[in-house]
């Protein structure tokens, strides 16, 4: 009985794997996404349970691979597809726990002054909000921190429209 819990980690993983997803717009080279087809978190990560508790699908198919996610790293993705778990669409970057943290702290620590004030959206807001998303911060969220309908964020997300 050798590492039968990674053994059968691996089998649930891969049940819930579709290898037939879309192929990201904006990186078509990368070929489909593996779309994670279980349950997800509420940012829109994929997610399963293992002996460790619930762990995030891409990250974990990554350690996998690579190992250990080094200290202060985080698993991002190429293809902007949260649920995607291919390895070929990720990679390791910075940052995404301060913007993610700052993002949620954001929520309860707005400026009372013009929080709510509807400033027009610049370029750098709007690959800001869809760099967030793109890292889980879910469009109700960005909504709220931009003071805009979450109708709006999907249309900017889904780059119907910039403004
Ligand atoms: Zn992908």
């Amino acid at each position: 009985m050798a590492c039968p819990t990674d053994n059968t980690l691996q089998e649930r993983f891969w049940k819930h794997v579709n290898k037939n997803g879309p192929i990201p717009v904006s990186c078509p080279e990368l070929g489909p996404c593996w779309i994670w087809t279980g349950s997800a978190n509420q940012s829109g990560y994929g997610q399963i349970g293992t002996s460790k508790g619930l762990q995030v699908v891409h990250r974990l198919h990554w350690t996998w691979r690579h190992g250990e996610i080094p200290p202060g790293k985080e698993v991002m993705h190429r293809c902007d597809t949260t649920r995607c778990v291919r390895l070929g669409h990720l990679f390791l970057g910075t940052h995404t726990d301060n913007m993610h943290d700052m993002m949620t702290k954001g929520r309860n620590n707005q400026p009372s002054g013009d929080a709510h004030y509807q400033r027009k959206l610049t370029r750098d807001d709007v690959e800001t909000i869809r760099t967030l998303w793109s890292q889980g911060v879910p469009q109700t969220e960005l909504a709220k921190r931009y003071s805009r309908k979450t109708n709006t964020i999907s249309k900017i997300v889904n780059r119907k429209r910039w403004l």
